[in-house]
C-alpha cells in the first residue's frame, strides 16, 4: 500500500502538486487522469523518488520513503524520457533488471523470450533500440518493466506511440498482468477509455489538485464537482 500525505511540489514559485492525500491499495489499477499540465507527471516522478516532494510524506506498506531514492524503492517504471540502454540490444535491455536480481541465465533466457513476444517484438530481440520504432521502443521499456514483476509499476503514457490496434492488445496485455500478478499499477492517460477499461479507481487532477479519486463508475455517475463533470463530459 503507498500512502500519500499532504504531498505538494514547487518549481520555483510554480506550484505544480498541492496538498496531494491519496492511498493506492496494494493490487490496485490506479489511473491519473486530467488535462495537460494538471500534475500527473509530476505526481508520479514524486512517487517514483526522481523528483523530490517540496511537502508532504510518502509511505510504502506503512514505512516512510519520502527520502527514500528511487532505486530503493523497488518500482518499475515505464516513463517518457526514461531511456532503454542505447548500447544493449532489446534482449539485453530486458535480461539486465534480471540480472541486477542475479537470476540464472537459464532463467532470465527463458524469461526474456516470454516478454519479447508477449509485446510482440519477436524477430527483434537483437536489434539495438535505435534502430526500432517509437512504439517498439515503448514496448522493450514496457517488457523490461514487466519481466522481473515489480511489486509496483509506475507508468506514463506507456502506448502513446502506438496505433489503434497495437494499442487495443497492449491494454488486454496489460489488464492481464494485473490480473495474473496482483501488481500495483499506477498509470497516467490521456486516453477515457483506456482509463475506464483498465482501472479499479481514477484519480482526476486539475492545476495540480486531486478533484475526485473513485472506481470510474462513480466518477461518471457522481462527478464531485463541476470541473470533473466538464471535463468527463468534453472528452466523451
Ligand atoms: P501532460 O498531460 O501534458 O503530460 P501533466 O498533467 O502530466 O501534463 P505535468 O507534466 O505534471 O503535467 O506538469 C505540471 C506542471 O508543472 C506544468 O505546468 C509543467 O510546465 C510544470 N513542470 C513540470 N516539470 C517541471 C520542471 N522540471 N520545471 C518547471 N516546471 C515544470
Amino acid at each position: 500500500e503507498i500512502g500519500a500525505s499532504g504531498i505538494g511540489k514547487s518549481f520555483g514559485r510554480f506550484t505544480a502538486l498541492k496538498d496531494i492525500t491519496l492511498t493506492i491499495g496494494r493490487g490496485e489499477f490506479l489511473t491519473l487522469l486530467g488535462p495537460s499540465g494538471s500534475g500527473k507527471t509530476t505526481f508520479l516522478m514524486v512517487l517514483s523518488g526522481f523528483e523530490p516532494a517540496s511537502a508532504g510524506r510518502l509511505t510504502l506498506n506503512g514505512r516512510d520513503i519520502t527520502e527514500t531514492p528511487p532505486e530503493a524503492r523497488g518500482f518499475g517504471m515505464v516513463f517518457q524520457g526514461y531511456a532503454l540502454f542505447p548500447h544493449l540490444t532489446v534482449e539485453e535491455n530486458i535480461a539486465f533488471p534480471l540480472k541486477v536480481q542475479g537470476r540464472s541465465a537459464k532463467d532470465i533466457a527463458a524469461r526474456v523470450k516470454e516478454m519479447v513476444e508477449m509485446v510482440g517484438l519477436g524477430g527483434h530481440g537483437h536489434k539495438k533500440p535505435a534502430s526500432l520504432s517509437g512504439g517498439q521502443q515503448q514496448r522493450v521499456a514496457l517488457a523490461r518493466a514487466l519481466a522481473y514483476a515489480p511489486p509496483v509499476l509506475l507508468l506514463d503514457e506507456p502506448f502513446s506511440a502506438l496505433d489503434k490496434n497495437l494499442r487495443g492488445q497492449m491494454q488486454e496485455e496489460m489488464r492481464r498482468i494485473h490480473q495474473d500478478t496482483g501488481t500495483t499499477f499506477v498509470f497516467v492517460t490521456h486516453d477515457q477509455e483506456e482509463a475506464l477499461a483498465l482501472s479499479s479507481r481514477i484519480a482526476i487532477f486539475e492545476r495540480g489538485q486531486l478533484q475526485q479519486i473513485a472506481p470510474p463508475r462513480e466518477i461518471y455517475e457522481r462527478p464531485a464537482n463541476r470541473f470533473v463533470a466538464e471535463f468527463l463530459g468534453d472528452i466523451n
